[in-house]
């Protein structure tokens, strides 16, 4: 910026809040050139102010930089709200009238695909197929539950897959039973596959669509960028090439790091494959140089990894222990070559062992390679031991968390806890815990099996209970291990500085500071001045990126 040159955009009288490292808050920003140019005072900014100058009174509001997810799906979010999607609705005469009115609507449709149900909406968490039989009779129906580990599918679906009751369960996944043990309706998994890949795979254009569909909504929720957590770029999904497409095209606003998959029915021979990617696979504000190791499942379902047995309804000790998808000592070589090659690894350990054996793997790495700077990050961490809290920090590997999980709600208090026993039960979400031992810790959704909206993850962070829009049936109120509640600063440190930190780009993005990008974002009030229990009812009213306009309320002028 030369000396005399004028701001594009000044925002004065906000209660700026700018998530640099002292936490400073400031009154007035300035941007030009879709960078930030000045922050601080009204009187910092006011030489900026030329004949040109949009200038914004914030009349109070709060300014904050663009908020970052580190684990979400947009592209099959956004696919979710152009098909059958059952994410906001919270019981069964809702979900019947939408598959109705889904099907009615969509007759040339050969396939009712879509899904978002919830498992406390059914007994046992398994739905049936008869329901589907009587509203669609005609078409296969295939729906995944809203975490995507489990599919709601009806006769013609299994009909279509040959799945009857003479067929094994997959080794990776189950098929759900009655005593006869005729399929009744309900596919864990692996077994979810059986039938998905007879569904017609999704076009390059509806990748595309349902791309900007999610970038749209993620931008209106005050989002700016993102880790995908699965970028693939197989028949089955394509969002690779749909990313590659919106990059290049400059119709991906968003900053986006891709996390390739990693197949677990392949092994380390995929590496050159993902090299491959890696190299084509920047385009625009898209690069795809993470690797996403899913390496257990859920807890709802028992094939989340934990180091006891699971218990039984009745509180005995089962025989299962849940599923490695990647055998231990693969891993540990998986992540040392992909580290060695300048990959991030990111994990999906949701349990115990699971994410003891994702640390075992960086660990591993670290000892063969030395320091490598690439961030290596565990998402989910819902259940993880006390003893391997402090080794997040020793290992530099960053806490990668999705906070509006941490609540008491249905499938917590109904399909979790009582089978992971005491004392285990407790050891879930240890975000203030991990925050304390120096751990970093980001913050993401992984919508679509949840709200993307950061404000009501933040809600859920600092004070452990569902907020009023939770569209799930929350029957305890009570705060969810209150000593693991962390305090709102950490909160939106998570969600901006956390995730820059994670996809590479504090330096760039993550919080207001003189010469960064101007990723900012505009809420209907300072988060700071109500109480804590109010957060989840903010609102965001302006988006920028690069401090060009991606999303704008009405309400904001
Ligand atoms: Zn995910």
């Amino acid at each position: 910026m030369s000396a005399n040159a004028t701001a594009d955009l000044v925002f004065t009288n906000g209660a700026v809040y700018t998530v640099d490292a002292a936490r400073s808050w400031a009154e007035a920003v300035a941007v030009q050139g879709g960078r930030i140019a000045a922050v601080g005072a009204h009187a910092d900014v006011e030489d900026l102010i030329g004949a040109g100058t949009e200038v914004v009174d914030l009349r109070g509001r709060m300014l904050l930089p663009g908020f970052q997810d580190a684990h979400v799906h947009p592209v099959l979010g956004g696919l979710d709200l152009l098909q059958c999607d059952l994410h906001d609705a919270g019981s069964l005469p809702e979900y019947e009238r939408i598959i109705r009115e889904y099907a009615e609507g969509h007759p040339a449709a050969t396939w009712i695909v879509g899904g978002g149900w919830s498992m406390d909406v059914f007994p046992g968490g398994t739905p049936t197929k008869d329901v589907l039989d009587r509203l669609v009779p005609d078409r296969p129906v295939f729906l995944p539950n809203r975490d995507g580990h489990s599919a709601w599918v009806n006769s013609r679906a299994l009909e279509i897959a040959g799945i009857t009751r003479d067929t094994p369960d997959p080794a990776d996944g189950r098929i759900e039973r009655d005593g006869a043990g005729e399929p009744t309706g309900t596919l864990h998994e692996g077994g979810m596959t059986l039938v998905g890949d007879h569904a017609p795979a999704t076009t390059p254009e509806e990748m595309h669509q349902g791309l900007l569909k999610g970038q749209a909504y993620l931008h209106s929720l005050g989002i700016t960028g993102w880790q995908d957590a699965i970028v693939a770029a197989d028949e089955q999904t394509n969002n690779f090439d749909a990313y590659l497409r919106a990059g290049a095209s400059g119709d991906l606003t968003a900053r986006v790091i891709g996390a390739l998959w990693w197949d677990r029915k392949r092994g380390l021979e995929q590496i050159d494959d993902l090299v491959a990617l890696r190299d084509r696979g920047e385009a625009g504000r898209f690069a795809a140089t993470s690797v996403k190791i899913m390496q257990d499942g859920v807890c709802e379902n028992f094939t989340a990894a934990v180091l006891e047995p699971y218990l039984d309804a009745d509180g005995h000790p089962t025989q299962n222990r849940g599923i490695s998808f990647v055998e231990p000592e693969l891993l540990k070589e998986a992540v040392t070559r992909l580290d060695a090659l300048g990959f991030q690894v990111h994990f999906h350990s949701l349990a115990e062992r699971a994410v003891r054996e994702a640390l075992d793997a960086v660990e591993a790495a670290l000892t063969a390679n030395g320091a490598s700077d690439r961030r290596h990050h565990l998402a989910h961490i819902q259940v993880v031991h006390p003893d391997d809290i402090p080794r997040f920090r020793q290992l530099d590997a960053v806490a990668n968390a999705q906070p509006l999980w941490a609540a008491h709600e249905g499938q917590m208090d109904e399909l979790t806890i009582p089978f992971l026993g005491h004392p285990r039960a407790t050891w879930q979400y240890p975000f203030a815990s991990l925050a304390r031992s120096g751990a970093t810790l980001a913050m993401g959704s992984d919508w679509s099996v949840s709200s993307p909206d950061p404000l009501e993850e933040m809600h859920v962070a600092v004070n452990r209970v569902m907020p009023a829009s939770y569209p799930y049936r929350v029957d305890n109120r009570e705060v969810f291990i209150p000593e693991e509640r962390i305090g709102l600063a950490d909160a939106v440190a998570g969600f901006t500085m956390g995730t820059a930190f994670v996809n590479h780009l504090e330096d760039r993005t993550g919080s207001i500071e003189p010469g960064k990008e101007a990723d900012l974002i505009v809420l209907d009030r300072d988060l700071f001045a109500h109480p804590v229990d109010e957060i989840a009812e903010a609102s965001v009213q302006l988006t920028l990126v690069g401090g060009e306009r991606v999303y704008e309320d009405p309400a904001f002028q």
